[in-house]
């Protein structure tokens, strides 16, 4: 450790920000399985892929032997208006609990979307326009990914159409409504816009929809549309390697000051924050030079790595996307209603489930009135109002730091604070009011879409 004093916030310059992505999956000795097209079980070619996907994407989708991936200089530009993204020391935060760990932070929110999802939306757009395309489509759960890509897309002059899941879309109006500030077309989902809409519909009437079913809506306008394709904001392998900027820029804050972190730790809905978070850190573990403990956290009522199974599934309730190896709970399953804190996919990223699978990482599940409660603790000393979502997130941080005033041991804990929560708002009334409730599914409930994952033999 350098006797440098470690300010409040370790900004790097401009030059000092990443001009490639990292693809872990370079490093990793066992790859993720590859994505199989369901009617023939066969991996999914670039020629397939490219029918749903930019091809540009396509090419770093099924890319995992080269390590670094240039960033386009029009995406870095992009960059520059809200990075590099501060790594916050919490003193605070230390100093009310007591703990003898040093906690940091990085923090995403600082742009209008709110999030993360902007790395990866400004790249998606970018290589759609290289494309020639007229636009995009996609889904939005929580809303933070429908307006990162809106974002984007008026960046670079590209249609976009988002689906937004029903319950969302009521109980986030001004999310919808900073959508169509930059100029995206909204559809709550399942809509009648698409068969699989009417289909979902028709047998579940009053349904508040699920991501699964969004993408399903999403991908069918995307194919039925001359120069449209489908994008997506999480579990795919490029986005996750879009969002490594999050972790080289950790990684180069940190080594200016010669921190090594003891523990990382990262909410996991679709797993693209905390796979770019840790990549850089995986690497260096992949290749035998160090060690960390990683901690994805999840909600338990969408228990996915903690509960899950590791298998073939497919990403969408339609059914139209590929299957993908992931821990996952099964692609009809839809997380209670009840269920205010984001993170609501039913599977989880193949890097991150490979990942896993290999003990390179650990997972958590934690109720949601836990993670509001920690969401209000560290927004009273840090001064920002935390996404529900990035609260899984503080919640297992702040479990650390307690553990080490018991032991005594000065751990460093870095946590991904992936966003803002100013349009969960109602989930937070909710919390206030002790309305909340934390709904766990039955290992009963569970083993029924378990049931119905797809018969792959491989
Ligand atoms: C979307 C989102 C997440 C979860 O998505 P991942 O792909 O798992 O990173 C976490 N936090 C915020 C604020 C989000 O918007």
């Amino acid at each position: 450790m350098s006797d440098k004093k470690i300010p409040y916030k370790i900004y790097l310059e401009e030059d000092e920000m990443p001009k490639q992505w990292y693809n872990v999956r370079a490093d990793m000795k066992k790859k993720p399985e590859p994505l199989l097209n369901p009617a023939t079980l066969k991996p999914m070619t670039l020629e397939e892929l490219s029918k749903v996907f930019c091809e540009d994407l396509v090419k770093q989708e099924l890319d995992d032997t080269t390590p670094y991936i240039d960033i386009p200089d029009e995406i870095r530009e992009f960059y520059r208006m809200y990075r590099p993204s501060p790594l916050v020391r919490a003193y605070c935060l230390e100093k009310k609990l007591g703990t003898p760990a040093k906690i940091y932070y990085k923090f995403e929110g600082n742009n209008t979307s709110g999030s993360h999802k902007l790395n990866s939306a400004i790249a998606q757009a970018y290589y759609a326009k290289k494309q020639g395309l007229k636009g995009v489509t996609t889904e939005t759960g929580a809303g933070q990914w429908g307006t990162a890509l809106s974002m984007a897309c008026s960046y670079f002059d590209l249609d976009c159409n988002v689906y937004m899941v029903k319950c969302s879309y009521e109980q986030k109006p001004f999310r919808r409504e900073v959508m169509r500030t930059y100029g995206a077309k909204v559809t709550p989902s399942p809509s009648e816009t698409t068969e699989i809409g009417r289909k979902i519909l028709a047998e579940h009437p009053g349904t508040t929809g699920s991501l699964g079913c969004a993408i399903s809506e999403a991908v069918e306008t995307a194919v039925s549309r001359e120069g449209y394709r489908y994008v997506l904001g999480s579990v795919l392998s490029q986005v996750l390697l879009h969002q490594t900027v999050i972790g080289l820029e950790t990684k180069t804050a940190l080594d200016k000051y010669d921190i090594k972190p003891d523990i990382i730790i990262g909410c996991a809905g679709g797993g693209s924050n905390l796979g770019g978070l840790i990549s850089p850190f995986v690497g260096e573990m992949l290749r035998g030079e160090k060690n960390y403990q990683i901690i994805a956290v999840e909600p338990a009522s969408c228990p996915s790595l903690t509960r899950g199974t590791y298998a073939y599934d497919f990403c969408d309730t339609g059914k139209v996307c590929p299957l993908q190896k992931m821990y996952t709970l099964g692609c009809d399953f839809i997380p209670s209603a009840n269920h205010a804190g984001g993170l609501r996919y039913h599977g989880m990223s193949g890097v991150l489930s490979e990942l896993y699978d290999q003990g390179l990482m650990e997972a958590r599940s934690v109720v949601q009135t836990d993670v509001f409660a920690a969401a209000e603790e560290f927004a009273r000393v840090e001064g920002i109002l935390p996404a529900p979502e990035s609260s899984h997130a503080i919640k297992v941080a702040l479990d650390e730091a307690k553990k080490c005033i018991e032991t005594g041991e000065e751990k460093t804990i870095v946590f991904g604070l992936t966003g803002t929560g100013y349009f969960d708002m109602f989930a937070y009334e909710k919390f206030h009011d002790g309305e909340m409730s934390d709904y766990i599914p039955t290992d009963e409930e569970l083993a029924k879409y378990r049931d119905t994952l797809p018969k792959v033999n491989k």
